[in-house]
């Protein structure tokens, strides 16, 4: 695995989510998960969209506003001729200028501005008509469209929780191994230590990458780094099932084959099939198969990101 940061990997997260009174009403949405759990490994960078644009607290709450397959405007829900649609636009993109940092950004659902997806968009005529994604959100996706983001909300979901972090995790590797001292021969590392990860979300973009990567000395490498972390990135963001686990698992398993007698493949084998079958979580075959490549793995097979994403403690593959 690669070192440990030394201070906490740097993720945003929308101010009223940290307690700060920043929202419409004076209010605020804390999240004890974010702040008790979360900020031991993280820091937290908060960042409400609406206060940097200079609408003041409190202040008329705003919302989404225009026609199906139009961009909506963000205009006051009570007087319609309040229009902040472009100075949240600009305070979105200097924040995305300036945090290029950032491996992950934590948002509060339904805000027209924060929200991830699924926020209401009016039609003109006032009538609730469609639903999109926040204007901040919109612009974030445009700057920084390798970031992870996540509604707090959905990391009550363990997959969704587990996803969120890993690539969290994921994005603090290339970030501190390849992206300082960028080259072919640190994208190919990364590749290779990747390989199992991005197997277990999306086998057919860990070929697809590996044929790219064949071919990428024909590129300029700033349009092979961009291209790879584009595809890296957007394959880790959909949740590994418990059927890729699995298909992962037995993969990793055959780097042991020669090293275990038949009796301990069997109750490796035992433990995929019971995670398979969902009476177990993925932690226990995962620490099982942990514990014999310690002992009897290649340095290939222990350097491999899947065995160890995050950090154990968080206890992430205990519930799913
Ligand atoms: S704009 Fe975002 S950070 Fe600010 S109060 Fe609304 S949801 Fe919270």
């Amino acid at each position: 695995m690669t070192s440990q940061p030394q201070e906490g990997i740097p993720v945003g997260i929308s101010a009223c989510l940290t307690g700060q009174e920043v929202r419409y009403n004076g209010g605020h949405k804390r999240s004890r998960y974010c702040l008790q759990v979360l900020s031991e490994r993280f820091a937290l960078e908060p960042f409400c969209p609406e206060l940097a644009a200079g609408l003041g607290v409190p202040r008329e709450p705003i919302r989404l506003v225009g026609k199906a397959g139009e961009t909506p405007r963000l205009k006051g829900s009570v007087d319609e001729s309040l229009d902040v649609t472009e100075r949240l636009e600009e305070v979105s993109e200097t924040f995305g200028e300036a945090h290029r940092h950032l491996r992950g950004f934590i948002l509060m659902k339904g805000s027209p501005s924060c929200g991830l997806e699924r926020v209401k968009v009016y039609h003109p005529n006032g009538m609730p008509s469609h639903a999109d994604s926040g204007a901040f959100v919109r612009i974030l996706r445009r700057a920084l469209p390798e970031l992870p983001l996540e509604e707090e909300a959905r990391l009550n979901d363990p997959v969704l929780r587990e996803n969120f972090i890993t690539r969290v995790y994921a994005l603090d590797d290339w970030k501190r191994n390849v992206e300082p001292d960028p080259s072919h021969h640190a994208l190919l590392q990364f590749h290779s230590r990747q390989k199992f990860l991005l197997m277990a979300h999306r086998v057919e973009t860990y070929r697809e990458l590996g044929r790219y990567l064949g071919e990428a000395h024909r590129v300029p490498l700033d349009e092979a780094m961009a291209h790879y972390l584009q595809g890296f990135m957007a394959a880790l963001s959909r949740p590994a099932t418990r059927k890729s686990h699995s298909n992962a698992l037995m993969h990793v398993m055959g780097y042991l084959k020669h090293a275990l007698d038949g009796e301990t493949r069997q109750d490796l084998l035992a433990a995929v099939e019971e995670y398979r079958l969902q009476q177990v979580p993925l932690a226990v075959p995962m620490r099982l198969l942990n514990h014999y490549l310690k002992r009897h793995g290649s340095a290939y097979i222990r350097a491999q990101s899947y065995l160890d994403p995050h950090p154990y403690e968080l206890g992430l593959r205990n519930a799913i």
